[in-house]
C-alpha cells in the first residue's frame, strides 16, 4: 500500500486559545485527544509532547479533556471573558477568579 503524507495546519487566524497545556505536567498520553467530542486536538508528532490545538475556535469548554486527563494541572482553561466569574474578598478587598 502506498504511503500517504498528511498535513494538518492549526488555525492561526483566531486569537482564541481555549486551553493551555503545561508541558512539565503533560505526558503526551493523548487521552484528551481521544475524548474531545469535536476533535479540537491532534496528537503531537513528537512522542511525549502535549497535543496540538488544531481547531481552537471549535472548543465548547465542556471540560471533558481536563476531567479525563490523568495529570492534574496539565490542562488549564483560558475561559472567554464572558464566562469568567470573579469574587471579591470583603475583608482584604482582593479580587479572585473562579
Ligand atoms: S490527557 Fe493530559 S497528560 Fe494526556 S496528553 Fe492530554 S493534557 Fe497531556
Ligand atoms: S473542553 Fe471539551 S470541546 Fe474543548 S477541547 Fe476539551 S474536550 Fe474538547
Amino acid at each position: 500500500m502506498a504511503k500517504k503524507e498528511l498535513f494538518a495546519l492549526p488555525n492561526v487566524q483566531t486569537p482564541n486559545q481555549p486551553v493551555v497545556f503545561d508541558p512539565d505536567c503533560c505526558t503526551g498520553c493523548n487521552i484528551c485527544v481521544e475524548v474531545c467530542p469535536i476533535d479540537v486536538y491532534i496528537p503531537h508528532p513528537e512522542e511525549g509532547q502535549p497535543p496540538i490545538i488544531l481547531h481552537p475556535e471549535e472548543c465548547w469548554y465542556c471540560g471533558t479533556c481536563a476531567v479525563d486527563c490523568p495529570c492534574p494541572g496539565a490542562i488549564q482553561f483560558n475561559w472567554p471573558l464572558q464566562a469568567r466569574g470573579y469574587w471579591k474578598n470583603k475583608e482584604s478587598g482582593k479580587i479572585g477568579q473562579i
